[in-house]
Parts: structure tokens; C-alpha cells; sequence
């Protein structure tokens, strides 16, 4: 086997990192959890109380308020249905064969080797900005350059090290994630179970009662509008870590800042319009966010001598 670039050190970071991250995703589902724990030991707890038994039948209540339960539930299913259509992001992959992209390939070959992990596909991207994204679609992971990218001649450290900055997603098993649509339904009908369940089992203690139905409603809008931002901030790249990780992959962090400082200057004199509500702007190699950090990273590194590094990639959620 090959000597592997990665020392203890990087690999514990990576290891901390992917940790964090699962942890953050606990974070986003707990309310929903506690919710469903809190609302399932309610039945046990009542019928300690009460002496009685767990359901206490079903109080059909007045004809108002089945009505007023119904058009509440209704209206809690309406934004989980809309979020399940709305939820179709797709990665812009070039059709047909992709003119340069064996460069590419070689890097992410032997980076992957020099990482000890399996090589990911390479593949083109229909995107008109010099750039590049790591992405996972039905599970698989991949690296994405623009074919404005594979068109812009870069030297041969400038792809290495573009490449190798995508690896590091992949090794910290981040960047864009777009879920087949079997998975997509599955998560939908799970959240919707998890949110509305506890609600109708109460319903079905305590009688279907509209305030039954406007609590389901009102928790669950106040929940999406805090989970659905917050999820969106939690998912976003560390670039500045994937810089450091790639830096100790290739050993020329020089590289890395150059092609950094190359393909920024393209991004903001030629901005390139992407389709509105687009989620992969934010993956890419150059996005809108961190370059400065990014730069004063790799300049510390630089210093240091050879692919060290200092400054943990760590972002505050
Ligand atoms: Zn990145």
C-alpha cells in the first residue's frame, strides 16, 4: 500500500469533524424527538394519574370542532407536502463527454491514494464559472469541475490543488447532498409521522379538539421556520478545514492559494447567473463566503513550512 499523507493528527481532526457533524444534525431533529417522547409517555403518565386507561375513547366533540381539527391538520400537512415537491435540487452535470477532465482524474487518483481512500468520479459540470464542488447523489460521492473550469487551462498544481480541496470534502463527507427521490419521501413521511403522530394519538385521548389541531399547526410552522434556516447554515462547507486537509494531501499550500486567489478574481469579474433558489452556489470551490479566512489559513501554513497548519477549520454553528 502507499504511504498514506495523512498523519494522526489530520485524521483525528477529520474523525472530530464528521463527528460534529452527525452531531449537528441530532441537534436539528431533537426538538422533534423530544416532542415525540414528551407526547408518547403522556398517555402512561395520565392513565398513573387517573387510574384509567391509556385512550379514553373517542370524543367525537361538536361538529365545529371536527371540523376546525380537520382544516388544522390539513393545513400542517400542506407545508410538509409543498417541502417534499419543493425539494428536487439538482446537480448540473455536463451531458456527453468532458474535453480536459483527464487531468482532473490523474489528481483525484492519486490524491485518493495518498488519502487511503478510494478514488471518487470525476465528472463535468454545466456551470459558467471557473469552479468546482463536491457533491453526493443516491448516496455516491463525486467531485464536479465546470467545464468553464476545464476550458480555463489551469497549471498542473492549480488542478492538483483544486482537486485535492474537493477530496478533502469528501473525506470530511461534506458538500452537496441530493438525496433519489425514494429517500427524499422516506425522510418527508418520517418527519410527517414524528410531528403529526403524537398530536393524533392525543387526539384520540383527549377528543378531536380544534386546539388540538391549531397546537399540531402552529408547532410544526414554528419548527420548519426554525429548523429549515438553521439546517441550511449547519450543512455549509468548512472551506478553511478542506484547505488545511488539502494542504498536508499535496504539500503545496502555495499552490492552493494561488489557485484560490486565480479563480476568485474570475468569480467576481464575470459573476455567473445561477438559477434562483439554487442550492449549490454555496458548495462550490469559490461561493460567496470564507476567501479571506481562507487565504490567512494557507498563509499560516505556508509559514509554518509544508502542509501543517495551525489554524483549526473550526466553525461555530
Ligand atoms: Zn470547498
Amino acid at each position: 500500500m502507499a504511504d498514506v499523507a495523512l498523519d494522526r493528527d489530520i485524521l483525528q481532526r477529520i474523525a472530530r469533524y464528521r463527528r460534529r457533524r452527525k452531531a449537528r444534525l441530532l441537534f436539528l431533529i431533537a426538538p422533534v424527538m423530544l416532542e415525540t417522547v414528551a407526547l408518547a409517555i403522556l398517555p402512561i403518565v395520565w392513565s398513573q394519574v387517573h387510574g384509567g386507561p391509556f385512550f379514553m375513547g373517542l370524543q367525537p366533540g361538536t361538529r365545529a370542532d371536527w371540523a376546525l381539527w380537520s382544516i388544522f391538520m390539513a393545513l400542517t400537512v400542506l407545508p410538509l407536502g409543498f417541502l417534499l415537491m419543493a425539494w428536487t435540487e439538482k446537480v448540473p452535470v455536463a451531458p456527453g463527454p468532458a474535453a480536459g477532465i483527464d487531468p482532473y482524474r490523474d489528481a483525484a487518483a492519486s490524491l485518493s491514494i495518498a488519502a487511503g481512500v478510494p478514488a471518487p468520479d470525476v465528472v463535468s459540470l454545466a456551470v459558467p464559472t471557473v469552479n468546482a464542488l463536491a457533491f453526493s447523489r443516491s448516496g455516491k460521492w463525486s467531485i464536479g469541475i465546470t467545464e468553464a473550469a476545464l476550458a480555463a487551462g489551469l497549471t498542473d498544481q492549480q488542478v492538483e490543488a483544486l482537486t485535492a480541496h474537493e477530496a478533502a470534502h469528501l473525506l470530511l463527507r461534506e458538500g452537496l447532498s441530493v438525496p433519489d427521490r425514494r429517500a427524499r419521501s422516506l425522510v418527508t413521511l418520517m418527519f410527517t409521522v414524528l410531528i403529526i403522530g403524537p398530536f393524533l394519538l392525543a387526539s384520540f385521548m383527549f377528543g378531536f379538539s380544534w386546539y388540538l389541531g391549531l397546537a399540531c399547526l402552529a408547532w410544526t410552522l414554528l419548527y420548519l421556520s426554525w429548523a429549515l434556516p438553521a439546517g441550511r447554515r449547519l450543512r455549509r462547507n468548512d472551506d478553511v478545514l478542506a484547505d488545511t486537509v488539502a494542504s498536508r494531501l499535496t504539500c503545496n499550500p502555495a499552490a492552493l492559494r494561488e489557485t484560490i486567489e486565480l479563480l476568485e478574481d474570475l468569480y467576481t469579474s464575470e459573476p455567473a447567473p445561477f438559477p434562483p433558489g439554487a442550492a449549490y452556489p454555496d458548495y462550490l470551490f469559490i461561493s460567496r463566503a470564507q476567501v479571506d479566512r481562507r487565504l490567512a489559513n494557507l498563509a499560516a501554513i505556508e509559514r509554518e513550512g509544508g502542509g501543517g497548519g495551525a489554524i483549526s477549520g473550526a466553525t461555530l454553528p
